[in-house]
């Protein structure tokens, strides 16, 4: 069952496996480290599992690599544009240093 939620987008632990609130039927999760800022705090799965920013950045990545892959298989002679894509590549990867 946890492995179906993200890991927390805080430490990147795992989640707790979900359980249902009685008093209004949601289901919550928290964060499995006793270190981390949300281990006491009850965050309703559906938010726990929407990570925009995240999901925005890892298919902005996927994309740098496509180009990027493209740009090194066709078109060598253009190494500007190749660099470019490289370094497009390396800044999204700062980006997503914690996030994976
Ligand atoms: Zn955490």
């Amino acid at each position: 069952m946890t492995s179906e939620l993200k890991a927390c987008p805080i430490c990147n632990s795992k989640a707790c496996a979900p359980w249902i609130s009685p008093l209004n039927g949601v289901k919550y999760t928290t964060c499995t480290n006793n270190l981390c800022s949300l281990f006491h705090e009850q965050t309703a799965v559906e938010d726990w599992q929407s990570r925009p920013i995240e999901d925005a950045l890892r298919s902005l990545l996927k994309e740098v690599k496509e180009d990027a892959e493209y740009w090194y298989i066709h078109d060598t002679k253009d190494r500007k544009k190749f660099y470019s894509m490289v370094e497009s590549h390396r800044v999204l990867m700062e980006k997503l240093k914690g996030v994976e």
